[in-house]
């Protein structure tokens, strides 16, 4: 039940988390867990795109400016100096470069690269709010809107990680198994792997996925694999809750119960309910499923992307967060 996904996954990256002297002032922001660790699953594609529109290494430092005319890229010294189409240019040439990417790992706190809550000023210097994001970033994420994205500074976080990681894989996943060549017969295949997974993280994603699989065969199959996977990784970026991982292994439960003992079942019921209270983590319950699992012949269980939506050498579910 290791993930079936083994070969390593493009990942478009900010070119100085690798380690690389690329920043303002010559350094770089090496990341420890993405350079030794998810380096063995991910093939870095690194961009710096501050370098690629020429603005040397080292460099007079930029920065978000609120104006009338929207947020502005601009030079803090300089503020003639307006990067601000030369950045999101980058990120189209970047993409064509790289079409094959399954994520994009981003540099937090950055007038180009930051995601998320980027700092902006107004005009006179003053701080304006925290509303921003990176020209080059943004025009990225509006270019590739199912693309998966993190800041790598938010990958400490383990739901945050958890969940990134996870949609990475899943994407890769669906462009091995299905966008090659679009059928019904694949597009029922894929979802009768990842069923409980996304069940786990977003019921209501849930349904309206085996609605849309139910139409297979009866409608435009492009079409139908575009809204598949439009809902798909919507449903993917809310958090596998301890709520929805439980219900999911209730579910799950279901299909082993009249082949298990009575002790046997009372002692995964006080597991399961054990990771419910938030006494144990997600890998203790899951441990004594997949035992149980390996007693009956289901396929269709067996194959569930549940057990591993990620390597579990990662220890992504060893954690105990809710
Ligand atoms: S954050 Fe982006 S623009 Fe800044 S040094 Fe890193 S890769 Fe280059």
């Amino acid at each position: 039940m290791e993930t079936a996904v083994q070969e390593k996954i493009p990942v478009g990256i900010s070119e100085c988390l690798l380690g690389e002297p690329v920043r303002f002032d010559g350094g770089h922001k090496r990341n420890r867990f993405l350079t030794d660790v998810m380096s063995q699953y991910f093939e870095y594609r690194p961009v710096c795109p501050e370098v690629l529109i020429g603005l040397g290494i080292p460099r007079k430092p930029i920065r978000l400016v609120a104006t009338d005319n929207g947020t502005r890229v601009r030079g803090v010294e300089n503020e003639a100096l307006d990067v601000t189409e030369a950045l999101a240019a980058e990120a189209d040439k970047a993409l064509a470069r790289m079409p094959d990417i399954c994520g994009y790992i981003f540099m937090q706190n950055s007038p180009s690269c930051g995601a998320f809550r980027m700092k902006r000023y107004r005009e006179n210097g003053y701080p304006q709010d925290n509303d921003g994001v990176g020209a080059y970033a943004e025009r990225l994420m509006a270019l590739h809107p199912l693309l998966p994205v993190e800041e790598a500074g938010r990958l400490t976080d383990a739901g945050l990680r958890d969940n990134f990681i996870t949609r990475v894989f899943a994407y890769q996943d669906w462009k091995q198994s299905v966008a090659f060549e679009p059928t019904p017969a694949r597009l029922v295949d894929f979802y009768s792997r990842y069923k409980y997974q996304v069940m786990a993280h977003h019921v209501p994603g849930y349904q309206a996925l085996g609605r849309l699989v139910a139409k297979a065969g009866a409608t435009n199959i492009d079409t139908l694999c575009q809204t598949f996977l439009e809902t798909f990784m919507e449903a993917l970026s809310h958090h596998a809750t301890r709520k929805g991982n439980t219900n999911t292994m209730m579910h799950l439960r279901g299909y082993l119960s009249d082949l298990l003992s009575g002790s046997e079942n009372e002692e995964l019921s006080e597991v399961i309910e054990s990771y419910r209270q938030g006494e144990v983590p997600l890998v203790v319950p899951l441990t004594l499923l997949k035992h149980y699992l390996r007693k009956v012949d289901n396929p269709y269980l067996q194959r569930q992307t549940f057990w591993a939506p990620h390597p579990e050498k990662l220890g992504l579910r060893n954690a105990n967060v809710s």
